[in-house]
Parts: structure tokens; sequence; C-alpha cells
């Protein structure tokens, strides 16, 4: 099943832990705050399957629960 990702920039503390083990997922603002490059953080791209294992390590190591992972895409606030 496809899976969706974003990031809660509000919770986000800048660790720069979700970008060493999936660099290719994750990217930086300048300021250091972490944004998902599929979809530009919107939460309405899936993320490539080859790329689930890095996402699900990201998720597991981001300490401030800031990583967001679902099934469906994220309803636009
Ligand atoms: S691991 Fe979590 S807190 Fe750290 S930069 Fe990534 S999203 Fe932000």
């Amino acid at each position: 099943m496809a899976k969706y990702s974003m990031v809660d920039q509000e919770n986000c503390i800048a660790c720069g832990a979700c970008n060493s083990v999936a660099e290719e997922i994750f990217g930086y603002h300048q300021d250091g705050i972490s944004f998902v490059k599929f979809g530009d953080n919107n939460g309405q791209v899936p993320i490539p399957e080859e790329l689930e294992d890095d996402l699900e390590e990201a998720y597991e190591g981001c300490p401030s629960e800031a990583i967001l992972i679902q099934d469906s895409p994220f309803s636009i606030a």
C-alpha cells in the first residue's frame, strides 16, 4: 500500500536525523526545518516503494514525532 508522508513543521526541532537516514525523502529549509521532498511536503505524493524502509527508519528516529505517515493522501488544510 502506498505511503504518504509529511513533516509537521510546528514540531520539527531541526535535528537533522531524518535527512541522515533518508536523504532522498527529506530536505531542509534554511532554518533547518525539515520537509518531505515529494509534493513539497503537501502529503499528496506517494513515497516511492523503494524508499519506504528509509521512511520507516526516519519515522522511528524522529525525536519529536514530527514525521507523519499514512496510507492515503493527507487532506490539505
Ligand atoms: S528527525 Fe524529526 S525533528 Fe529531526 S529534522 Fe527530521 S522531522 Fe525534524
